[in-house]
This record gives C-alpha cells, structure tokens and sequence, in this order.
C-alpha cells in the first residue's frame, strides 16, 4: 500500500539539528521517518515513527530503506543529517579513528544515496538533503579530518546533482555554521596527546567554546533544511544561520591571501 502523503526519512533524529528537521517536517505534511542508533529509546507522535539506523553498516542501512518503503511504499524526501566530528591535530588522530568520521559523514551518505536513489529514479522524483557544513568550505585547524569529510561531501553531493537531475531527483547541500548541540559531546578524540601541539589545543578548546555558546539555535539550521526540502527550484548550497552566510561569502570573494590570514587571525595562530 502507497501511503498518499509524502514521506521523508532523516537519518539522526534523536538530537539536536535532526531532531528538529523531523519536527518541522511532520508540521509541514510529511510522514517522517526518523533514525537513531538505538531508536528504542524514542518516542514518536502523529506522523513521526523511529527505526534503527547505523550508516557505517550496509546491513543497517538496506534494512532501515526496506522498513520504509515496505511501511509506507514510497519515499519523496532524504534527510542526510547524522554526523560526527573530530577534534585534535592530524598527527594525533590514528587512522582507524579517521576512517570512522570518514565511514559516517561521507560513506554513511553515500550508503544511503545508493539505497534510495532506485526508487527515487522509478518513480522520478525525489530530494536528497545533505548537511554539510562551513567547514565543507573552509579549513578549520584541530578538525582537518571532520573538515576533509564534509569537502568531500560537498563534491560528491554536487556531483551526483548532475547525474541525477535529469531523472527528477535533486541532491542539495544545507552548510549550517557553529550550532547549540551536543555536537561538541561526540566527537572522535586523540588518546594521545602530543605536547608540540599543546598551546594550539588550549587555544582551539576556547575558539570552540566561543562559537557553540554563540552558536546558532538547532532550529534556525532546521528551517533551512525545510527550505531546502520544500522549494520548488532548489538551489544547489543554502548556508544556514549567520556565521555560515558571511564565511560563504568571504569564501566566494576574498583573495586568497586576506583568506588564509583570517583563517590564522580567527584561530589565534603565529604570522
Ligand atoms: P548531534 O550530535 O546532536 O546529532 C548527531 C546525530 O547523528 C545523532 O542523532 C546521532 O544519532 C546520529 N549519528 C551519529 N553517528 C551515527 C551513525 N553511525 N549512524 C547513524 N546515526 C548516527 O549533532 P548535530 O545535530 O549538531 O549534527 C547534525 C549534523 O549537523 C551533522 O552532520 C553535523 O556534522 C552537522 N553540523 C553540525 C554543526 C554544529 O555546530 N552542531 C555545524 C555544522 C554542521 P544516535 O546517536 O541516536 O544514533
């Protein structure tokens, strides 16, 4: 049985930006489906359901698709939401701990692209949502390798765009800036900590403390992702909240030289 309204799915919509998107999303007509890693501890209301969702499993994700379309046979709308961070310098992360935050922000996506763009394409229509962010645009010290996972989704996302336009699907990029969740809480960490980049850390902890406590509220970056899940000519990139429009444009316009020193000026960094 097709179900007559519209369907989305949003991958981690047990907290923060995700939670808020599946919210809005009920508001604005959906039937939303949304995921956690352990969806038992959820609840869901009128037109909101929770189903297990692990994007660094196929297994998971084929299942959580099938759950879907076998529940409400269609699915006009993905939500790409689910995302981890990492913080500490390149040398201080072990490479097992890059590939996860590589394994989710962009593998995870490109899991749940490959399983729901069949049925998108038969049906010839269909909007994928990716949530990048600024720093898919731009550098951001102590964070390269968060910082690699969102530029690669940022060309992956657009790329696909082209390939898939044709068939009435549409793949577009949501950049929010810093943002009041608890975002900062999972991030993949260094267990060793080299002392060569002690002063940098000290600095870095407080210029992200900074951004989150002036960080934008989950809901502001949640309209947009509606925005961008509604609009009828999709763009392809919407920054979200204020910090990100102004770094899109600063990214766009300045030289690259006033660039790469305010990156250094923001960061507090020598020269
Ligand atoms: P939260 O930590 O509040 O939410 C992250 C969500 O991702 C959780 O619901 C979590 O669900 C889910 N998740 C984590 N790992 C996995 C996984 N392996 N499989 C499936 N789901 C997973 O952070 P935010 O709301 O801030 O982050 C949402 C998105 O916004 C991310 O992509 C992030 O990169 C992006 N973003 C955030 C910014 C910020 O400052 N907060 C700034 C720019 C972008 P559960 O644990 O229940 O499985």
């Amino acid at each position: 049985m097709t179900t007559q309204q519209p369907v989305a799915l949003v991958t981690g919509a047990s907290s923060g930006i995700g939670k808020e998107v599946a919210l809005r999303l009920v508001d604005a007509g959906y039937q939303v489906v949304g995921t956690s890693r352990d969806a038992s501890k959820l609840t869901g209301s009128d037109g909101l359901t929770f189903v297990d969702l692990d994007v660094s499993s196929d297994a998971s994700v084929a299942a959580a698709v099938e759950h879907v379309l076998g529940q409400f046979g269609r699915l006009d709308v993905l939500v790409n939401n689910a995302g981890i961070g990492s913080a500490g310098a390149a040398e201080e992360l072990t490479v097992a701990q890059d590939q996860k935050v590589i394994d989710v922000n962009v593998l995870g996506v490109v899991r749940m692209m490959k399983a729901v763009l069949p049925h998108m394409r038969a049906r010839g229509r269909g909007r994928i949502v990716n949530v990048s962010s600024i720093a898919g645009l731009v550098p951001q010290p102590h964070m390269a390798t968060y910082v690699a996972s969102k530029h690669a989704l940022e060309g992956y996302s657009e790329s696909v765009d082209h390939e898939v336009r044709e068939h009435g699907v549409r793949v577009v990029l949501v950049e929010p800036g810093p943002t009041s969740t608890s975002f900062d809480g999972a991030m993949v960490r260094p267990a060793v900590l080299l002392p060569a980049y002690a002063q940098q850390r000290q600095t870095f902890a407080e210029v992200m403390a900074d951004s989150i406590k002036d960080g934008d509220d989950p809901v502001t970056v949640a309209k947009v992702i509606v925005a961008a899940v509604m609009d009828t000519k999709p763009k392809l990139r919407y920054p979200a909240g204020v910090t990100a429009g102004r770094v899109s444009v600063l990214r766009r316009f300045a030289p690259a030289r006033v660039f790469d020193k305010q990156i250094r000026k923001i960061n507090r960094l020598a020269g």
